[in-house]
């Protein structure tokens, strides 16, 4: 039963696959700039996060703002306002369908970081507005400071060799 317009169609076609999109690049250039090795979407983990840093026992996911619903959170039963952010807008039309997508992308999320957090990973979400030029900078530099102290480096003290890079 085919109940959405073109235009919301594609939007949805085009978000399939969007795996090694350009936020998702900019951080892993930069983990690998800093000496941090990682491998991408690892299938041996609930819900394949995006990035696997073991050096630092962390996950690294980068969410689009607009399908992953920055501010907003999942209590349990439905879906919880708590901070505004500009790219987490709603299309007017098709309220009902968008609605169920953007519940069932926070729910989906909300259960994978229960089970990451069971399993003892650390996690760091980006949100892909983090990543606009003006934050990106700061953004970078407090996410390989939170990896390190994760990995119990010195401040400033690079990860060095320890963990290898697999091909995606
Ligand atoms: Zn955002």
């Amino acid at each position: 039963m085919d109940t959405i317009d073109p235009a919301t169609r594609s939007r949805v076609m085009s978000a399939i696959h969007s795996r090694d999109t350009r936020p998702e690049l900019l951080v892993r250039r930069h983990l690998w700039r800093e000496g941090w090795r990682y491998r991408v979407c690892d299938r041996r983990l609930p819900g394949k996060p995006d990035i696997v840093v073991p050096r630092a026992h962390a996950l690294v996911e980068i969410r689009g703002c607009f399908w992953h619903r920055h501010g907003w959170t999942w209590d349990g039963r439905k879906l919880v306002h708590e901070a505004d952010c500009p790219g987490a807008t709603t299309p007017k039309s098709n309220r009902a369908f968008w609605n169920a997508k953007f519940r069932a992308n926070v729910r989906r999320d909300a259960a994978h970081e229960i089970l990451w957090r069971d399993l003892g990973w650390n996690l760091i979400v980006i949100w892909t507005c983090a990543l606009a030029p003006a934050r990106l900078p700061s953004t970078l530099s407090w996410l390989t400071r939170t990896l390190g102290k994760w990995a119990g480096l010195a401040p400033g003290m690079p990860p060095g060799k320890a963990g290898k890079r697999e091909s995606s």
